[in-house]
């Protein structure tokens, strides 16, 4: 049940991290790492707060070195190759702009670093600004920015040096909601027209999906699984990785192969044949909810006990039976009364589970 890389195994990975540890004085801040990462791929490394997520990337970065565990990038091990000569970008929290330094010169800075004259870093700074939406802010100071905008000269500065690797520590958590989803189609944008390879960092689970075309989720230092966000949202690896993912239900059964019998006596019928006990999870956003009965299967009479309006939904809290409820999130549109009456309809497509034998453990990807 545990997760590997869908992807080919016979391409060589672009950027392939082997077993890497590291370890702070009385902490393990990352624990036998294995990932490997196309050309031109966005990963997302998603995890709460110190999991390991920034020392992961800084271990690539090489502003922290490994205890052991080996970085290969383009085939290169880079180990022991000075941060600076990587070709890697690595953009955090805040920009840290130079601030004696115009817009321009800033985002200018890596070609001079590389010998490049001056008028041709002027002409590519101005084209790059212009790439990131800040026409006409070359001869600003930093300090005259606005913090979106202190971000957009930080991803410039990075991109003009066309880096084989872009790394994103947490690159919007500093900005307000609003500002974060124009900035998120910014990144997206820029990483089609540039196709860079980018790993970003995140401790927001709706960030990391709506940002990468894989997750690698990190508890404790350990990847726990690396997949898809629909595999992720849909075939979590265990109950952890569910209830970070806004997992809300859970009850246990028992499996005699596609029928699972609940602890009520009520049947489900699932896409999954497995025996044994198990630990059930839907998606609330999946649970149906109609008013008048179905002689469908999966289809469980229940009573409306709570009743929550967010805006772009309704959330229910259902009453299966006395040990048995079940939130569903249905569209603002359909009203209940509290105590009424319900059918909910839990599709077999979407019911999934974790055998309860299983203890969680790392996912190995190599
Ligand atoms: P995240 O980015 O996921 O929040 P970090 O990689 O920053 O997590 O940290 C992982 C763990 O390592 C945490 O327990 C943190 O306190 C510890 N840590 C990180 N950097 C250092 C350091 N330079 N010295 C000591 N401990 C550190
Ligand atoms: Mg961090």
């Amino acid at each position: 049940m545990y997760k590997t890389v869908p992807h080919s195994q016979s391409l060589m990975p672009h950027l392939h991290l082997q077993d890497l540890t590291k370890h702070f004085p009385g902490v393990t801040a990352v624990q036998s790492l294995w990932l490997e990462v196309q050309a031109g791929e966005i990963l997302a490394l998603l995890g709460p707060s110190g999991c390991g997520k920034s020392t992961t990337l800084q271990m690539i970065a090489g502003v922290v070195q490994p205890d052991s565990g080996t970085i290969t990038l383009d085939g290169q091990i880079l180990n022991r190759v000075p941060p600076e000569r990587r070709d890697i970008a690595l953009v955090l929290q805040r920009g840290l702009l130079f601030p004696h330094l115009t817009v321009g010169e800033n985002v200018a800075f890596g070609l001079k670093m590389r010998g490049v004259g001056r008028a041709e870093r002027e002409e590519k700074a101005i084209a790059m600004l212009l790439q990131v939406q800040l026409e006409g802010f070359a001869q600003r100071k930093p300090s005259e920015l606005s913090g979106g905008q202190a971000q957009r000269v930080a991803l410039a500065r990075s991109l003009i040096i066309h880096p084989k690797l872009l790394l994103l520590d947490e690159p919007l958590s500093a900005l307000d909601a609003n500002l974060r989803e124009e900035m998120q189609d910014l990144i997206l944008r820029l990483q089609a027209q540039t196709g860079v390879t980018m790993l970003i960092v995140t401790h927001d689970q709706a960030e990391a999906v709506v940002m990468s075309q894989r997750i690698a989720l990190m508890f404790d230092g350990c990847l726990r699984q690396v997949d898809t966000p629909e595999q992720i949202y849909q075939q979590p690896c265990d109950e952890t990785v569910a209830r970070f993912m806004g997992g809300v239900n859970f009850f246990a059964a028992e499996a005699h192969g596609r029928q699972w019998t609940l602890s009520t006596d009520l049947t489900l019928l699932s896409e999954y044949d497995h025996h044994g006990s198990i630990q059930v999870t839907i998606r609330p956003e999946q649970i149906q909810v109609f008013t008048e009965g179905r002689s469908q299967a999966n289809t469980l009479p229940a009573t409306v006990i709570a009743n929550r309006f967010t805006g772009t939904q309704r959330r229910l809290t259902l009453a299966i039976a006395p040990e048995l409820t079940l939130q569903a999130w249905v569209t603002p549109t359909q009203d209940f009364q509290i105590g009424q009456s319900v059918w909910a309809y839990l599709p077999p497509t979407a019911l999934w589970y974790f055998p309860h034998s299983i203890v969680p453990h790392p996912v190995q990807v190599s």
